[in-house]
This record gives structure tokens, sequence and C-alpha cells, in this order.
């Protein structure tokens, strides 16, 4: 970067390391992208600050659940509460709730299945939480599990809000921007590193194990695990949607942040097969999103938008499993707030990533909207 021309906008310092957002001129952008020591916001600079210096919306009354009373969908929620509101959840007639195996620490993995429409066996997966910061997806996946009871939508669903409970508790109770789940350290001489604990979820699939962007090192954040779907978590979650490959037609995992909907691959840069397909969906998914907020989501190849990684869910539902619709979305913010987004933005989110996957499913469906 020596000779790149370089404005800082923001910097800070964290645990003896300087942070800073800054701004590189166009010519440079490529380089930067390549570079690990920086992360890629937007390439849309003018439309970002525009954006963050209008307010954002506010529901100024609290936002409760249609089918839970007293539980608020605006805002964040510790484990215990999630599966209060699944519980309940699992009372209405056409939604019952799975237990689909145990996290590390002996926790149940909860699955909801709303069917809609029995006749038809196609299903909509989405999943959260893979990583346990991103708070903002299970509120998210929560608001889609509502809004796929009430909304009267023709599809069928299978909806998990937390793949990763014993991370998810952890950042509830001891480290707000954990990432990884809570396996022990592979030896003893890590045992006083907190950072060596833990496998990233999205690096333990089977598909590139232990390819660019990913690590061996147990003490990396992106870890992937002694072998591929070593983790109880990705084993569960592996298990059940191996078990309805052929009902899947639209598989979405959330994640945050960085405002992007992307298709696979993650592993490569190569082009997918289905490229054209998928664009098609993920341009109207931009379109709906922005005509419901006005917020710019990025879309794309995960590998192009945003960085090379192997053994990603998305990767392996795609190349392994045989469902074309495959896609991951990082949701709100572009970097401001990051995971520590505030619960004033959980509706606007929620309802924005709705209308896109509501336009998704329009289109890979073929049902009416
Ligand atoms: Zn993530």
């Amino acid at each position: 970067m020596n000779k790149a021309k370089i404005e800082i906008l923001w910097n800070k310092y964290e645990g003896g390391e300087k942070l800073a957002i800054v701004k590189v001129d166009p010519k440079h952008v490529s380089r930067v992208k390549r570079n690990p020591n920086f992360r890629f916001i937007t390439n849309n600079l003018q439309h970002w600050i525009e954006l963050s210096a209008t307010a954002p919306f506010l529901d100024e009354k609290p936002r409760f659940s249609g089918l839970v009373p007293e539980f608020r969908l605006d805002k964040y929620h510790p484990l215990s509460e999630v599966e209060l509101f699944l519980y309940e959840i699992s009372k209405r007639g056409n939604a019952r709730v799975l237990d689909i195996g145990l996290s590390h620490e002996g926790r149940h993995i909860k699955a909801v299945e709303i069917l809609n429409n029995p006749n038809d066996s196609r299903f909509v997966w989405i999943d959260g939480c893979t990583h346990a910061r991103e708070w903002i997806t299970v509120s998210t996946a929560l608001f889609l599990i509502e809004q796929a009871i009430v909304s009267r939508s023709k599809v069928n669903f299978i909806i998990v809000p937390v793949i990763n409970p014993d991370g998810y508790v952890y950042t509830w109770t001891v480290d707000r921007l954990w990432r990884k789940n809570r396996r022990l350290p592979p030896t003893s001489q890590y045992f006083t590193r907190d950072e060596c604990y833990g496998i990233d979820l999205n690096r333990n699939y089977d598909i590139n194990f232990g390819g660019e962007g990913s690590s061996r090192d147990p003490c990396s954040h992106i870890y992937q695990g002694s072998s591929p779907f070593s983790e109880p978590e990705t084993s569960a979650v592996a298990k059940l949607i191996w078990a309805m490959r052929h009902k899947i037609k639209l598989f979405l995992s959330l994640h945050s942040f960085h405002q992007l909907w992307s298709c696979p691959y993650a592993f490569t840069k190569a082009k997918n097969p289905h490229f054209d397909a998928h664009m098609e969906v993920l341009n109207s998914v931009r379109d709906a999103i922005y005509k419901t907020s006005g917020e710019i989501y990025n879309v794309g190849p995960l590998s192009t938008e945003l960085y090379i990684g192997s053994g990603f869910s998305l990767d392996w539902t795609y190349a392994k499993v045989g469902i074309v619709h495959s896609y991951l979305s990082e949701l709100r913010d572009k970097g401001v707030y990051g995971f520590m987004l505030p619960s004033n933005q959980i509706m606007p989110t929620a309802l924005e990533t709705w209308a896109g996957l509501r336009v998704a499913i329009c289109k890979i469906f073929k049902v009416d909207c």
C-alpha cells in the first residue's frame, strides 16, 4: 500500500491495535481488497454517507409478536427467550419444533417446520447464528418464522434460528464478539487462551475442506476443525439437509454484517454453472430491498463480493447436495456498528430481508406473491 493514497475517516485503538475506516482511490481498490489487513466496506462511499446521515427508521411503538403475546420482535433475546418463543410457536397448527441434535455443550438445536401447503413437498430452508456474535440473524430468523406463519405464504419452511447455541449463550454471558462454537482446544497447552476454543462452523462443511480462507490453527477465528463435520452442530444441520435434499428448493444462511446477498462459490472465484439464474434472483432481491427500505445490498458470488472461504454451508448445499438455489446473506450494516447493530435496526433489517426473501420465493417456486 506504500504508494496508494489513503484517507483515514475513523479510527480507534483496541487492545493495542489500531482500527481504521479508510477511503482509497478507486484505482487502488482491487489492491486493498487483496490485502488481508483490510476489509472492504463499500464502493459507493457517498451513498453510504448519505444513508447514515438520514435518521434510521424508528418504530416508536414496541413491536410485539402477533403470535406470542408479550414477545418483542424488536429486541435481542437470550437463548432461553428464543426457546420460549419457539415453544409457543409449536402450539400453532401448521408449525412444529424439532430437536435436530445436540451442541457440543449439550444444548438442543431446534428447527421450526412450517407446513403452509402440505400438498407441496417443497421447502425453503433458513438458518441463523452460525456465528455467535451475529445477533441480528437470530432476530431476523424469528421474524421470518412469524411471517412464514402469518403471511399465508403458499410454501413450506424449515427454519433453524440458532445453529450455534453454545456460542450464542457465550456472547450473552462472557464475550459479545465470540464467533466460533465452544469446543475445547485440541491440547491442554491452549486451555488458558480463550481464542483457542471453538471451531468456525462455516469452515467445517465438506466442501474444499481446509482450503483457502480457512485455518488449521485452533486459535484462529476461522479454524476449520479436525475434519469435515467434526462438529455436532454442523453434522446435525447437514443430516437434516441431506434428509430433505429433494425437498429444499431454496437455501438461505443468514450472517452479518456487510449488506450482501451472495451465491456460490465461496471457495473459488470460478463462475458456478447456475450463475445467470442466481443473478436473476439476486437482482430482484436487491431491488425489493431497496424499494422497502432504501438500503443498498450488494449481490454476487461470495468469493468475489466478500472473500474466498472454504468449508462454507452454501457451497456444500450447492455443489454436494444439489440445491441449486443456495444463498448466503450478510445483513446490516456496512460497518458502522457491525455486529453490535442497535436494536432500533432490528425491524428494518427483518422487514427488508422478508421483502428480499419473498421475491426470491416467487421466482424460484413460481407461486403468486
Ligand atoms: Zn457469519
